[in-house]
């Protein structure tokens, strides 16, 4: 077979500087260990913030859920997304006020939705009847907002249909909360996590104005269209930048609403915490299967449950980078668990160069969002994946 030589475009994914501090940085360090750089999400958390005027972020945290990441986040404005109790006493914990909380979880016990209400959280999201009479009940004249359905069409992750209700639905729902003395705030939506066709916001806030109208004509006046999440993080399929997303999701928004914008309110998660993190990790043994095997198997000591989930399927495509030179040999990627699931990539060829040894290292780049927080629990005995922040630089 006729290679060639071991190319990876490294500057596309990190700053040289920066991988050089975290190679340092992990440098002795057990493998495998996840490295944040907390400078990188203040960046995205400010470009995001700039890109939309008047926007409140509301940081979907199950991307991310370390302590200095949701300070660092609060210290910078940002409101948060929260999915269960044991999110909310974390952020207790960490001091941060229930003003800035939203229960954003359609799934939710009756005791949750007290217990959010009695430690001071008034905004909670609904799709369904049971659920809006519960907040009702449980949390009295709460503010709240609609979730819609969407498809996830486009999206390397997709939500699908788990969450969010048709508009005749939500319209029902939406003049019954009136009548239940809650406040009807909005509608959200999300349209698939990595979602790389724009358009599908486009559709989104159709429906969305669709139901603001309708609704209108029964005397409630919405005022708030959550985005939701979705925007993207740099992995090996290429997307539109931040700012080019904005721009075109203020366009499809005039198009409906004119100058009359409702408040603007976006749950990101990847997007904020993805590119600010690379896992170091190590390459464990490399096998060929037979004598004239086209591809090699390479076992590296981080898989699907040690935080590399999202590669179920192979949707995400992480950046991994192999430090030696050499001719590329085209490789099958799987994880270091006696569970013939945990193979990362068999079918989409990662190269690596031709001169790797077990034990060298390999860097996993965008590896911030859905990593740490997705591992499991100690399968097989191996440790949930460690995670440490990158120190300042000098
Ligand atoms: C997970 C989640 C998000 C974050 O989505 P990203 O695609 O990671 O930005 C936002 N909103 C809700 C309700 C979520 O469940």
């Amino acid at each position: 077979m006729y290679k060639t030589p071991y190319q990876f475009d490294l500057e596309r994914y990190i700053d040289p500087r920066r991988f050089a501090r975290i190679k340092e940085f992990a440098s002795g360090k057990e493998s495998p260990l996840l490295v944040i750089d907390l400078d990188v999400i203040k960046a995205k958390y400010l470009e995001l913030k700039a890109s939309i005027p008047n926007m409140q972020i509301f940081y979907a945290m199950k991307a991310n859920p370390m302590n200095e990441v949701i300070t660092m986040l609060y210290e910078l404005g940002s409101n948060f997304d929260v999915a269960s109790v044991y999110e909310l006493r974390q952020l207790q914990r960490l001091g941060i006020p229930p003003e800035r909380l939203s229960f954003g979880n359609t799934i939710k016990k009756d005791e949750d939705i007290r217990h959010f209400y009695e430690e001071g959280v008034r905004l909670f999201v609904t799709d369904s009847e049971y659920d809006l009479q519960s907040i009702a009940k449980n949390a009295p004249g709460s503010k709240v907002y609609f979730r819609l359905l969407t498809e996830g069409t486009g999206a390397d992750w997709p939500l699908s249909r788990k969450f969010g209700a048709h508009p005749d639905v939500i319209y029902n729902l939406i003049l019954q909360s009136a009548e239940l003395n809650l406040e009807p705030w909005g509608v959200s939506f999300h349209v698939g996590s990595q979602q790389r066709d724009i358009g599908q916001w486009d559709d989104a806030i159709s429906r969305c104005k669709y139901i603001f109208d309708a609704v209108l004509e029964e005397g409630i006046e919405l005022k708030m269209i959550n985005l939701g999440g979705g925007y993207p993080a740099s992995y090996v399929d290429p997307t539109f930048s931040i700012d080019e997303y904005s721009v075109e999701i203020m366009r499809f928004l005039t198009e409906d609403f004119g100058d009359h914008l409702p408040q603007l309110v976006m749950e990101p998660g990847r997007s904020l915490v993805a590119d600010a993190g690379v896992i170091v990790s190590e390459v464990v043994n490399i096998a060929s299967k037979a004598k004239n095997n086209l591809y090699k198997w390479v076992y590296l000591d981080v898989g699907k449950f040690g935080g590399l989930i999202e590669t179920i399927d192979e949707s995400i495509k992480f950046p991994i980078y192999f430090e030696r030179q050499g001719l590329a040999d085209e490789v099958i990627l799987a994880g270091p668990t006696c569970d013939s699931m945990d193979i990362m990539y068999e079918y989409y060829k990662y190269h690596m160069p031709d001169t790797t040894q077990p034990g060298d290292r390999v860097y996993i780049f965008t590896t911030g969002a859905y990593t740490q927080s997705y591992s499991s629990v100690n399968f097989n005995g191996f440790p949930p994946l460690r995670a440490a922040i990158l120190p300042p630089a000098k």
